[in-house]
């Protein structure tokens, strides 16, 4: 059962177990959001076991401070102008993310862009303390609804996390608006806590919605897409194939594998989504036309994992075959 502490006695032990890679359920302006140290990839998967999401869709990073998130993306006059406006606060923005961030990239399903924020209260201080960013999807089970109190996160995940930590109903009470800040314009990904006329205040232009060719959230599923064609649930490897294997024993002719690379030789699918995204895209720069992916168990963590790499293999009209 979690240990439920009010926010004026929690900072110590929830960064202690922040930095020590355990899950912590936090209060921050806009809902509770379930925290893990965004630089640690075991962790993060921990969220999406715990909120029992079957998919492994990107998750927003909170930074202390316009410091940090500038280490992370690179930040348009436009997007500055922004943070400055409405950080602290419940403003999403979807950015270019900086190659050697140290965010993991599970935390952005692979993607070249991030999703950053700065939270308000007790979320901020935690993350100025242990200097990390935090990844915090809200504090539910996947598909329920979303907890604004202590409580609501306590009935919801309780069972399945060491401490939350109570702030009392939080002030919002929505998500945060999301917001992708491109060279073509702005557009609203998610409505949320901050109202988009208010945007377009500071911006001093329009917001678009469900702009064409923009990748709203329902449509990340063609957001990994590698150049190598991918083979599922490979008993066998081909000649000049690379081999994603997992667990502790391998596919037949894996020894002719052109790269191998194992998402977790002892078979934990918690390691092995951690391990996923940055694992495929090191086999994809291999060159090898086609990585074999070896079976991975549908349970826990392997339903998101497997839905991933279906995506992955679906038919796509380029990719490295025949070109
Ligand atoms: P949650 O983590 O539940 O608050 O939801 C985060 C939302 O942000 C999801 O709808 C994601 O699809 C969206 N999101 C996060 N990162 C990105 C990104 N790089 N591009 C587009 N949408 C994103
Ligand atoms: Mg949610």
């Amino acid at each position: 059962m979690a240990e439920i502490l009010p926010q004026d006695a929690a900072l110590d032990p929830a960064c202690r177990l922040l930095l020590a890679g355990e899950l912590v359920a936090i209060p921050t302006e806009t809902v509770y959001g379930l925290a893990a140290d965004a630089t640690n990839g075991e962790a993060v998967a921990r969220i999406f076991e715990v909120k029992g999401r079957p998919r492994f869709n990107p998750l927003i990073a909170h930074v202390a401070d316009r410091k940090m998130a500038e280490a992370i993306a690179a930040f348009s006059p436009l997007a500055e102008r922004l943070a400055q406006a409405f950080w602290p606060g419940p403003l999403t923005l979807v950015l270019p993310h900086r190659a050697g961030s140290g965010i993991h990239p599970l935390v952005t399903a692979g993607l070249g862009t991030i999703a950053l924020r700065c939270p308000k209260g007790f979320g901020r201080d935690v993350i100025e303390r242990i200097g990390r960013p935090l990844a915090a999807p809200s504090a539910n089970i996947s598909g329920r609804v979303t907890g604004t109190t202590a409580e609501a996160v306590d009935k919801a995940l309780g069972g399945r996390i060491g401490l939350i930590v109570d702030g009392g109903p939080t002030p919002v009470g929505l998500e945060s608006s999301i917001l992708k800040v491109a060279e073509e314009g702005l557009f609203l990904l998610r409505p949320g806590g901050l109202a988009v006329e208010e945007i377009e205040r500071v911006a001093g232009q329009p917001v678009l919605r469900g702009a064409k060719g923009v990748e709203a959230p329902g449509m990340l599923a063609s957001h990994y897409a590698p150049a190598a064609r991918i083979r599922l649930d490979a008993a066998e490897v081909f000649p000049g194939e690379a081999l994603l294997a997992f667990g502790p024993t391998r596919a037949r002719g894996a020894e002719r594998a052109a790269a191998l690379l194992n998402l977790s030789p002892s078979g934990d699918l918690r390691e092995a989504a951690a391990n996923l995204f940055s694992h495929l895209s090191a086999l994809d720069a291999s060159g090898a036309a086609t990585i074999a992916v070896e079976p991975v168990p549908g349970h826990g963590l392997g339903e998101a994992i497997n839905d991933r790499l279906a995506r992955a293999a679906a038919p796509r009209d380029s990719g490295r075959e025949g070109t």
